[in-house]
């Protein structure tokens, strides 16, 4: 294919996406992932942290995506609660949960680098730990549904239903709710919280770098508390290089 046939048909399939995005801000949540699931099929890459917002998609994954996995990446800093949340959610809504661990196994990794090392350079952590176990199925996915909501923090709030990012569609279902819908969802269908939501964490990560949220903070504010990192992996820094000091 010449360049400039590659860069219309880039245009194309970015307006398409930006037409049929536009069209699912009116649809339900359900809505928006049965289309994902219609035209992506087993290309859709999920991934869930099984964490204090996790339970409305995973809900909503066991009803319109059934019999598809949910990748869940264990990187052994994880605290003990959400791995005993995964089993019993899984277990309840009957899903399929693929396990990615870290090439290098965590007390290995803690061995050579330190036991402080995501203070120093959580960039290096969460590159060894979340992204490089990821990247394969990343790499052969066509689209990748996550549960990001525009409510959560300044980083997510233009966060669209569709998006183009390099060769993946990224999906955001949940992308119009609200944290008190997210609540009453878990409610009305029956869905335990994460049992670290009653210590105010909410938002659930690895142990390491999650702490509990003062009132009036958003939702993310405690992950990587102490530094200006709010995501872990599209805007972690290449994996690879040795950690800062
Ligand atoms: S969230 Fe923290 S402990 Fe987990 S991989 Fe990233 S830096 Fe490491």
């Amino acid at each position: 294919m010449n360049a400039e046939r590659g860069d219309r048909e880039a245009s194309e399939l970015d307006a398409d996406l930006a037409l049929a995005s536009a069209r699912l801000e009116r649809a339900t949540p359900a809505e928006r992932l049965a289309f994902a699931v219609e035209r992506f099929g087993d290309d859709l890459l999920f991934t869930s942290s099984f964490g204090a917002q996790s339970g409305v998609l995973l809900h909503l994954w066991s009803e319109v995506a059934r019999g598809l996995p949910v990748v869940f990446i264990d990187t052994g800093f994880l605290f003990a609660e959400t791995l005993a949340y995964r089993d019993a959610l899984a277990d309840k809504l009957g899903l399929t949960v693929r396990v990615l661990r870290p090439e290098i196994p965590n007390a290995e990794f803690v061995a050579r680098w330190g036991d402080d090392v995501q203070a120093r350079d959580p960039d290096f952590c969460c590159g060894l730990n979340k992204v490089l176990p990821l990247a394969p199925l990343r790499d052969a996915a066509r689209a990748w549904v996550s549960g990001l909501r525009r409510d959560q923090s300044r980083a997510r709030e233009g966060v669209g239903i569709l998006e183009r990012d390099g060769h993946l569609v990224r999906v955001h279902p949940l992308a119009t709710l609200t944290k008190a819908d997210v609540a009453r969802y878990l409610a009305d269908h029956g869905i335990p919280e994460h049992p670290l939501v009653a210590r105010r964490y909410l938002s659930i990560g690895c142990a390491p770098c999650t702490r509990a949220v003062a009132d009036g903070e958003d939702e993310r504010a405690g992950r990587w508390a102490w530094s200006n990192k709010t995501e872990c992996g599209l805007h972690a820094r290449p994996p690879g290089h040795e950690p800062g000091r």
